[in-house]
């Protein structure tokens, strides 16, 4: 836990007390603040007000008292409308800002030369921040790994001199950190997203360019146009810029030419590491997590002996794209998190010869725009509710089954797979659905596969009992 020593003694009103929420109210008490707490949930009001913490309703305070109010990310400051907390701090004059922006002043109180890498984009960034963890780890490194990857940055050990952060932002944890100055910032890509929580993508990439404008180093995926101006920006105002493309060379930064990750400076282009081979960051997708890690851990000091052997023993995270288990020539993946078509398709570009398992509670649209992977699948096994639509899609272009659950389909996909010569082989459960028409959640429904693969005859298990950093 970090106390929040910076608003000792002083007023503060605080709102939203989920999982972050609260802990923010517990680093703010103990750092000394006087906090005043409350949520729309009563349950949640009554749990803090349990575990000591002072609550009231904050339409019943003096809001002229109060020197910040501390939001927590999940609630809207701008769109579709400002909470009616925020109206208030507004009307006020108080300042509104997230634990992450507590998190900064602490570290620049406390320990201003502490590495910070911040991470944000709009895909990838989990992976990106599991992986900067995992290099600056296994190099031996003081790490703490936090923010919306699950963590919450005040429940972290303490800013001291030596001790490494790499913390997740999501736009609303930067749009209520006014002061973010990471020593390394990352932006991964912008492509639209959660646009209903912030109303243009002109508003959304200006949200995510504070990150890395307010960084020492920017480090940016220059891959999308939005992205591109940002790194052009920052460094026509005088900012030190490492750009990032999977996609082509450039004359200064890192890019990926095929697996291989390149650093181009003064004119020389040097490879600096090799992603063949390494399971946990196939594709594309993952060379450009992979370049704006190495960029990140270069910026703080990481030899590249130490990044190159951090990349080659990466775990990957649990439910990505992970591998699980091996038998023979086929390997066992476990892309639970995919929810939906857009976020299967990376997994089943990354695979040649795939024994596919789909299916649970389809979205709008199903696996229609999948069509361009079908060459790639063997055979499908599809799952939940979605199967007979996922059939009819799949027509003639692809033998398929309905398992009907996951246990069928895992031991029809293994046999399959058994007897297939054509490897290497994938058998991925990457659904393309929800899951809650079979299991409480993606998680629950990635594990429930773990424990189909781990019983499978003569299987090679790839990850132990704790199989993955998230
Ligand atoms: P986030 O934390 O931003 O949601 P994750 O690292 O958890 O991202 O990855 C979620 C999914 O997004 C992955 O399973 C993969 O399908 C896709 N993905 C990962 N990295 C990228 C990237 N750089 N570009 C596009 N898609 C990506």
């Amino acid at each position: 836990m970090i106390p929040v020593t910076t608003l000792r003694d002083k007023k503060v009103a605080l709102f939203g007390l989920g999982g972050s929420g609260f802990a923010t109210a517990r680093a703010l008490i103990l750092g000394g603040a006087d906090v005043t707490a409350w949520d729309d949930n009563p349950d949640s009001v009554t749990k803090a007000a349990a575990e000591g913490i002072h609550t009231a309703d904050l339409r019943t305070i003096d809001w002229n008292a109060q020197l910040l109010f501390v939001l927590s990310p999940g609630v809207p400051l701008t769109h579709p409308k400002p909470h009616w907390t925020v109206d208030l701090a507004r009307a006020a004059g108080v300042d509104i800002v997230g634990d992450v922006e507590l998190f900064v002043r602490e570290r620049r109180a406390h320990a201003p030369d502490a590495p910070f890498i911040a991470i944000t984009g709009t895909n990838g960034k989990s992976t990106t921040t599991a992986l900067i963890a995992h290099i600056l780890k296994s190099s031996g490194r003081d790490t703490q790994l936090g923010g919306n990857i699950g963590t919450a940055v005040l429940t972290l050990e303490p800013p001291k001199a030596g001790r490494f952060y790499v913390v997740e932002c999501s736009s609303y944890q930067i749009d209520l950190a006014p002061t973010l100055n990471p020593s390394a910032g990352i932006l991964l890509n912008l492509t639209p997203d959660h646009l209903d929580r912030h109303g243009t993508m002109q508003h959304y990439a200006d949200i995510k360019e504070r990150l890395v404008a307010g960084s020492d180093v920017a480090i940016v995926g220059v891959d999308d146009s939005f992205s591109e101006m940002i790194a052009d920006r920052i460094e026509r105002a005088g900012g030190k810029v490492t750009r990032i493309s999977r996609r082509h060379a450039l004359a200064d930064g890192i890019y990926a030419e095929g697996t291989k990750l390149v650093q181009a400076s003064a004119g020389a282009a040097i490879p600096i590491a090799d992603l063949d081979g390494i399971q946990t960051l196939r594709g594309s997708h993952n060379a450009q997590n992979a370049a704006a890690a190495v960029a990140a851990c270069v910026a703080v000091g990481v030899s590249e002996d130490e990044i190159r052997a951090g990349l080659a023993s990466f775990p990957g995270l649990k439910h990505r794209m992970q591998p699980v288990g091996r038998r023979g020539n086929v390997l066992f993946v476990n892309d639970s998190k995919a929810t939906n078509a857009d976020a299967a398709a990376p997994a089943l570009s990354s695979y040649d010869r795939i024994y596919w398992i789909a299916g649970g509670l389809p979205k709008a649209g199903g696996i229609t725009t999948l069509s361009r992977f079908f060459p790639r699948i063997a055979k499908a096994y599809l799952i939940g509710e979605a199967a007979a639509e996922f059939a009819a899609t799949l027509g003639e272009a692809v033998p398929y089954e309905i398992s009907g659950t996951l246990g069928q389909a895992v031991a029809h996909a293994a046999d399959d797979a058994e007897k297939d010569e054509n490897g290497p082989l994938a058998v991925m459960l990457s659904p393309a659905c929800a899951s809650f028409d079979q299991y409480k959640n993606f998680e629950v429904r990635g594990d429930a596969f773990v424990s189909h693969v781990a019983a499978l005859d003569e299987i090679t298990m790839l990850i132990g009992s704790a199989t993955g950093e998230k």
